[in-house]
């Protein structure tokens, strides 16, 4: 059987750049005698960007059908992809295509709006091989919509169009994060520290929604979604990048602090790399506003407004890590070879590093040298499009500790989430399920700090 023909992709399901790419598949060792490809050098921290449809074709993380051959697609938290689907026992029922005995799932309630979502719901609840997660969702809805507190009023034109653009990125997101190990709960399992989302709208007369975090809680800005706002704020801001994946993953990472960092044991190496966070956060705000950032910003910091506030350094080292980690990852799913490209920067050493000794050191190092060659070869291909670089940021010295910081906390994570709970550990003790969650319609808020 194949799919129904109406499969509502809110992304074309292989849009024509998506026909160049190469097929999926574990890149060999490079023949002796030939130079190593970038692929032998790079060490990925994650997982495999390419997936496959059942007849072999490449397909891609917003796909929801095989546009050869008409097979269902969808994303499957506990394949970390999007995966081939055959039809189940039930109607409107499915199962992954290579175990068609197996775990029954349903498509999210969102897979018929303009969210366009392509995640699996497990069915019924708690049995289709979500494990932890089955308790995080809202009744109908995948684990990435369930986030969602507040979507964009419907009733004002674009905004579907702007909610798409957010749910997709956000799924981006959360892919990524589940890969990485990294815990995303929502409020129906943690009503104190999961995750949400409010997507709002700024309204005449109401106060500026601000993009921020604050306790749980990500509040995006709506209109970011819209290219030429987004643009506009951009050259005003004088950012060299600016993007809806990046607003989450710089609002994520002050998410993760208040979760990983603070009053743990990171909290005191978190100081020494970063700075003291105690100090007045609305004064270092305004003062970057006043006055701009130190004049050797480009020597401490990835970005100008890293040097804001130590808070902000994190989330936008956090963020480039994770930019970091996803390039490569989907770099190194493809095979991408750029090994005869010259560099125009030099590598890092293990000098650089915060802990050089770390078990982990050299591992870190070759992702981090596989991505500045990998960067230099994507910059070119964007100056040969006549586009703005791909990667517009120099990576200094100082940064580097600072991103092995946080290479090691979420290893760190990563191994404690592989590792069996220990007796009496937190998840069964989680409260119970509340319903279904708010996805009402937006009304302004003042929203949380930047
Ligand atoms: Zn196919
Ligand atoms: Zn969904
Ligand atoms: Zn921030």
């Amino acid at each position: 059987m194949t799919a129904p023909p109406t499969a509502a992709d809110a992304a074309p399901p292989a849009a024509p750049e998506d026909a160049a790419a190469s097929p999926a598949g574990t890149p060999a060792a490079a023949p002796a005698g030939e130079a190593a490809s970038l692929a032998d050098t790079l060490t990925a921290p994650s997982v495999s960007r390419a997936y496959e449809c059942q007849c072999g074709r490449p397909v891609y993380l917003r796909n929801s059908q095989c546009l050869a051959c008409g097979t269902a697609l969808g994303y499957v938290i506990e394949r970390l992809g999007v995966v081939p689907l055959t039809p189940g026992a039930e109607p409107g029922t499915w199962a992954v295509h290579d175990d068609p005995q197996g775990p029954a799932w349903r498509r999210c309630a969102n897979f018929e709006t303009a969210a366009g979502c392509n995640w699996m719901v497990p069915l019924p609840a708690g049995q289709g091989g979500t494990g932890d997660h089955a308790a995080d969702l809202a009744e109908g809805f995948c684990l990435a919509c369930s986030t969602t507190r507040t979507i964009p009023d419907l009733s004002i034109a674009g905004n579907d169009e702007h909610w798409r653009k957010l749910e997709s990125a956000k799924r981006r997101l959360l892919s990524q994060l589940l890969a990485l190990g990294l815990p995303v709960h929502t409020r129906f399992t943690d009503p104190v520290h999961g995750m949400s989302f409010d997507f709002l709208s700024s309204l005449p007369g109401q106060p500026h929604v601000m993009t921020g975090h604050q306790n749980g809680v990500i509040t995006l800005n709506a209109e970011e979604a819209e290219d030429a706002v987004r643009e506009r704020i951009r050259a005003e801001m004088r950012e060299p990048y600016r993007t809806l994946l990046g607003h989450f993953r710089h609002e994520i990472g002050h998410y993760y602090w208040d979760l990983l960092v603070a009053n743990t044991a990171w909290h005191e190496d978190f100081r020494t790399l970063f700075g003291d966070e105690t100090q007045d956060y609305a004064a270092a705000l305004r003062a970057h506003y006043d006055h701009g950032p130190p004049p050797d910003w480009a020597l401490r910091y990835v970005t100008s407004y890293a040097s804001t506030h130590p808070w902000e350094d994190w989330a936008e080292t956090w963020a480039h890590y994770l930019h970091m980690a996803d390039t490569v990852d989907t770099a190194l799913s493809f095979g991408v070879n750029a090994a005869n490209v010259e560099l125009s920067s030099d590598l890092f050493e293990l000098k650089d590093l915060w802990q050089p000794e770390h078990a982990g050191a050299q591992a870190f190092l070759d992702f981090l040298n596989g991505w500045v060659r990998l960067t230099n070869v994507l910059n070119e291909l964007s100056r040969s499009m006549g586009q703005p670089d791909y990667y517009p940021f120099v990576l200094p010295h100082a940064a580097v500790g600072k991103l092995q910081f946080i290479h090691q906390l979420v290893a760190a994570q990563r191994e404690a989430q592989a590792a069996p709970p220990a007796p009496g550990a937190a998840d069964d003790q989680a409260p119970p399920a509340q319903g279904p969650a708010a996805m009402a319609p937006a009304a302004a808020s003042p929203g949380a700090p930047a």
